[in-house]
C-alpha cells in the first residue's frame, strides 16, 4: 500500500464525529500525529502554539469562524498549508477563501480518500519536496514507500525510529531538540514519553551508523540531535 508519512496535523471542526473520522483517517493512513480542536478559538490557539505541517479547517465554527481564524493566522505570518472544509461551494466564497490564504478546499460531503490525497499533497508542497526520496551521503529515505537504505542495504526500522529519522532528514544538519522531536512523534500529551528519544536514537545508530564509515547521527550535548553527512559539516563550517 502506498503510504506517505506526515508529521503533525491540526483538525479544527466542531462536528465531533466528522472531526474524529478525519483525525482517525489521517492517523491510520499517514501515521502523523493529529490534534483536534472543536471551536475556532481553541483552533487558533493550538495552530499558533505548535509547529503544524497542515491545518484542516472547517468554516462554520463556534466562537471564531474559520475564515477569521485563517485571516488571523496568516496575518501573524504563519505559512502552514491550510485545507478548508466547506459546506458552501459558491464561487464567491471560494475566491474569498483563497484570498484569505487558504491553499485548497473541499466541499462537504467529501470522500475521506480525497481528503487524504489533498492533505498529503499540501504537506509535501509545504515542505518544498518534489522528490519523496531524501538522500544524505549513502543514506536514502523514501518517504512514500517509507523505506530506508544505507549504502544500498535495506534498513529495517520500527515505525517510531522511522518517524524520528524522517523528521531529522527533512532538515539535514539542523540541530533538533528532544522536545521538538517529542512534539512531532506524539500527540499533545507527549510529556509522558520524554525518556524514549534516547532509546530510538540508539536504535537508529545501531541500524544506520554502526557499520558505516561516516556517522550521520550526531548528539549535540544539551541541545539535541542532527542528521548530517560530511558535506553539511563542510558547508556549515564555510558559513562561520
Ligand atoms: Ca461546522
Amino acid at each position: 500500500m502506498l503510504q506517505s508519512y506526515e508529521m503533525r496535523v491540526l483538525v479544527v471542526e466542531d462536528e465531533k464525529r466528522l472531526a474524529e473520522n478525519v483525525a482517525r483517517s489521517l492517523r491510520e493512513n499517514t501515521s502523523c500525529a493529529v490534534d483536534v480542536a472543536f471551536d475556532g478559538e481553541e483552533g487558533l490557539f493550538l495552530a499558533e502554539s505548535s509547529p503544524y505541517d497542515l491545518l484542516v479547517l472547517d468554516l462554520m465554527l463556534p466562537k471564531l469562524p474559520g475564515l477569521d481564524l485563517l485571516r488571523a493566522f496568516r496575518k501573524h505570518g504563519h505559512k502552514t498549508p491550510v485545507l478548508i472544509l466547506t459546506a458552501r461551494d459558491e464561487k464567491d466564497s471560494v475566491v474569498s477563501l483563497l484570498n484569505a490564504g487558504a491553499d485548497d478546499y473541499l466541499a462537504k460531503p467529501f470522500d475521506l480518500g480525497e481528503l487524504l490525497a489533498r492533505s498529503k499533497a499540501l504537506i509535501r508542497r509545504g515542505k518544498g519536496e518534489h522528490s519523496p526520496v531524501i538522500v544524505i551521503e549513502d543514506l536514502e529515505l523514501d518517504s512514500v514507500a517509507r523505506r530506508v537504505s544505507r549504502a544500498g542495504e535495506l534498513v529495517v526500522l520500527t515505525p517510531m525510529e522511522y518517524r524520528l529519522l524522517e523528521y531529522l532528514a527533512h532538515r539535514p544538519g539542523a540541530v533538533v531538540s528532544k522536545t521538538e522531536l517529542l512534539e512531532h512523534l506524539y500527540d499533545y500529551n507527549w510529556e509522558k514519553f520524554s525518556n524514549v528519544i534516547e532509546v530510538y536514537i540508539s536504535g537508529l545508530r545501531r541500524k544506520i551508523d554502526e557499520e558505516a564509515p561516516v556517522k550521520l547521527i550526531r548528539t549535540h550535548r544539551g541541545l539535541g540531535y542532527s542528521l548530517q553527512g560530511k558535506e553539511n559539516k563542510e558547508s556549515r563550517r564555510g558559513l562561520k
